[in-house]
């Protein structure tokens, strides 16, 4: 690694013209197709435009930026249950050692994670430089540990729950850090429209910056670190708390399909 900090230039360019014989080299270890189910597009290895073996453009981009190539992101809405079953667990075992434990941690890596750096500061900055203004971003909108620990232990629960979704840790680490990266970041608009009728409607506009899949994937990381030793514990506990209050989740109700078996029905016009 000596010197690396002298070479860079002529390193990227060393790289780019190394992915470049990689791209259209003859060796035969990719797939063919798109290794999803139905897809049939090639890879982008077998299309010649890319390093991915495995995937197409478009599943290859959606696994980067959702931690899947086909499991549905998760929305705030669905979330919402689980993170209020888990913010009350956490308010009732205040005396848990390792709950504390666990809550010091993210408190250290809030208040750790430095000053906020403006956003325009941070296009060419490393994926674990923009995790860490991340969390000081959280930091400064007031965001708690508790808050962060709830969610991820909400995301894990969620997933299991899910019959539709993608039981890999990828998936709910890139889920988990979305969900805490919309606490802070944002623009959101309310406001009261007048309608022709002379009634009043709510707009509601939320804009959220895209975060790219390998800041998320640092912030995420990260996070499940610190909080596994209470989520690997307590997400069953929250899944049957969850449930208690506010219902099964709907792939757990009798007659409930997949996903796969809904899309095929609407496809034959069934
Ligand atoms: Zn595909």
């Amino acid at each position: 690694m000596a010197g690396s900090l002298m070479t860079s230039h002529s390193d990227s360019r060393k790289r780019r013209a190394e992915i470049a014989h990689r791209v259209a080299s003859p060796k035969q270890d990719f797939f063919e197709k798109c290794t999803v189910m139905g897809c049939g597009r090639p890879t982008r290895r077998a299309a010649g435009t890319g390093l991915n073996g495995n995937f197409c453009t478009y599943h290859g981009q959606r696994k980067a930026r959702f931690g899947s190539p086909v499991a549905p992101a998760i929305r705030a809405t669905e979330l919402s249950p689980y993170v209020k079953t888990a913010l009350a667990w956490i308010r009732q075992h205040r005396a848990d050692p390792i709950l504390s434990l666990v809550l010091l941690s993210l408190r250290g890596l809030l208040d750790g994670a430095g000053p906020v750096d403006p956003v325009m500061n941070l296009k060419r900055r490393s994926a674990k430089y923009r995790a860490k203004v991340a969390f000081a971003r959280l930091r400064e909108a007031g965001v708690k540990p508790e808050r962060l620990l709830a969610i991820h232990l909400g995301v894990a629960a969620l997933v299991e729950d899910d019959a539709d979704s993608h039981r890999i840790c990828e998936f709910r680490i890139v889920q988990t850090a979305k969900a805490m990266h919309r606490l802070a970041s944002g623009t959101h608009r309310r406001w009261d429209f007048p309608l022709p009728n002379g009634t009043i409607a709510p707009a509601e506009m939320h804009v959220y910056p895209k975060s790219s899949g390998r800041v998320l994937r640092v912030m995420g990381e990260a996070a499940e670190e610190i909080c596994d030793l209470i989520t690997s514990r307590e997400r069953d506990t929250i899944r049957r708390l969850k449930r208690e209050k506010h219902g099964p989740h709907p792939s757990q109700v009798p007659g409930w399909q997949p996903a796969w078996r809904r899309k095929l029905a609407a496809a034959r016009g069934l």
